[in-house]
């Protein structure tokens, strides 16, 4: 392919005198070269479900942290941030034990997640999902310190009594042990809702949590990090809000307000990241890491 200059007589470049099939940046690339070149633009464009590894060009449903439905695993948009968090920030030991309270994922997520961690799964109301272990988070039927990890997707809002379930985390890390807490965070300060308020699964919810989680957590003795998506965070900084809401998130509340937690939130996926997982948008994505403290 050295010689597969154009063919047209365009003679000089500019005023540089370069002939055309003189200048290798003027000639065409040969056919196979381009289509590996869209070919990979194509997979830059899609999406990558990062539980069970599943890429193609889109998920399923709309943008949202309740939809982007992976089609193999099922996983939504806010089970892949919350696995992402895991990942990103936990390094990761074989034998560490992790609690996942109301795991929404079924049997094949539970096989994997046994096949990476010592790794338990536990549900307050069995209505809604099977679980290994029955448990009250409000009242942990498990010893002091024997967890290296909570992950909590969706659960704390609909505990009634907030701090009797941070006292019991607590209590069950061990020492340097962290719990990733996903809640919905529609507003910036917590309120209860003020109507009856109920999840997709018929569960009440009691509380609509807000940045002033992070002192609750604080009030406990966890060393408290906010993670985010790159894109709030700028926005966060630069006081930058939407266009328009969420609907179910007031997400100019939660930039206008932010300013006093900003020193507790980290960005743990750029923008191509977070494009590429299908998070957006970006104020649906965020997780509280509560660290207790190692001795
Ligand atoms: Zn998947």
């Amino acid at each position: 392919m050295t010689d597969a200059g154009p063919s047209s007589s365009s003679g000089a470049v500019g005023g540089s005198g370069l002939r055309s099939d003189r200048d290798p940046r003027l000639r065409p690339w040969p056919p196979s070269l381009r289509e590996r070149l869209v070919a990979l633009r194509s997979r830059r464009r899609g999406v990558t479900c990062n539980i069970c590894g599943w890429s193609g060009p889109s998920f399923r449903g709309v943008l949202h942290s309740e939809s982007a439905t992976c089609p193999r695993c099922g996983a939504i948009a806010r089970d892949r941030f919350l696995y992402h968090c895991w990942t990103e920030r936990v390094p990761y030991r074989p034998g560490a034990r992790l609690l996942e309270t109301s795991p929404r994922l079924g049997q094949a997520y539970r096989r994997r997640m046994t096949e990476l961690v010592e790794y338990l799964a536990s549900d307050y109301d069995e209505r809604a999902h099977r679980a290994d272990l029955h448990l009250d988070l409000q009242r942990m039927d498990l010893p002091d310190e024997h967890l290296d990890v909570i992950l909590t997707p969706h659960v704390l809002e609909h505990v009634p009594d907030t701090d009797r379930a941070l006292a019991e985390m607590y209590r069950v890390l061990k020492p340097g042990g962290c719990a990733l807490i996903a809640v919905p965070v529609p507003q910036a300060r917590t309120a209860p809702p003020p109507a009856p308020e109920y999840h997709g699964d018929r569960t009440l919810v009691y509380w609509r949590f807000g940045w002033d989680l992070t002192d609750r957590l604080e009030d406990h003795g966890f060393e408290t990090t906010i993670l985010v998506l790159d894109d709030f965070l700028d926005r966060a900084r630069e006081g930058r809000t939407w266009e328009s809401g969420g609907g179910d998130v007031d997400p100019n509340d939660l930039v206008t307000h932010a300013g006093p937690y900003l020193d507790r939130m980290v960005a743990v996926a750029s923008v191509e990241q977070a494009r590429r997982l299908a998070l957006a948008p970006s104020f649906y994505f965020i997780v509280w890491e509560a660290r207790k403290p190692a001795r």
